[in-house]
């Protein structure tokens, strides 16, 4: 597979930095209030970043900042490697392509051209020609992984119960059209 060790410690670091600008964190002497920048509630508080972020106690200690600071930590576009590395921190792992339709799909299609030219032909497959290969292919990756490591694998479905550590549940949302067939 060739994913690096998951480095725990680095997420748990980011607590003492801020999660959204990396900025050394500052204490006032008094509670000033501030809007939380992950679910915007306002609180008084003597904690920001010095560029003035603020994250909320709920959303700490509901590990809402580690969910952030993953996905902003992250760099790989590979969701095998990105399920290896967060399979001890997440409960559900969702895979999902991109569903364009109407003006956005124009849009979409036209940042592809400008910044990733070369992978023009493959989205011309995909989204113009409605070809599942690359899909197909992704998904039967991810069903060996999840049998592998014995993680419940779901298609078109939500997870009912909780998931073991360790051990999220893996949902595939590559097939939009399924969903929209069935419920019609
Ligand atoms: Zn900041
Ligand atoms: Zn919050």
């Amino acid at each position: 597979m060739g994913a690096k060790a998951y480095q725990k410690q680095e997420v748990l670091s980011v607590k003492e930095e801020c999660l959204i600008c990396k900025a050394p964190l500052e204490y006032l002497e008094t509670d000033i209030l501030m809007e939380c920048e992950i679910c915007h509630k306002t609180e008084n508080s003597k904690t920001r970043c010095v560029n003035g972020h603020y994250v909320c106690n709920d959303c700490h200690t509901q590990g809402l900042d580690t969910i952030l600071g993953l996905c902003m930590e992250e760099t790989s576009k590979d969701p095998i490697e990105i399920i290896e590395r967060a399979k001890d921190q997440a409960d559900l792992i969702w895979l999902e392509n991109l569903n364009l339709r109407g003006q956005f799909k124009g849009d979409i299609m036209r940042y592809i051209a400008e910044k990733y030219p070369q992978l023009i032909p493959l989205y011309d497959e995909i989204y113009n020609k409605g070809k599942r290969d690359y899909w197909q292919a992704l998904e039967a990756q991810v069903k060996q992984i999840c049998s592998e490591n014995d993680f419940p694998y779901l298609r078109n479905d939500l997870p009912y119960g909780r998931s073991k550590p360790g051990k999220p549940v893996i949902v595939n949302y590559f097939y939009h059209e399924e969903i929209r067939l069935n419920n019609r």
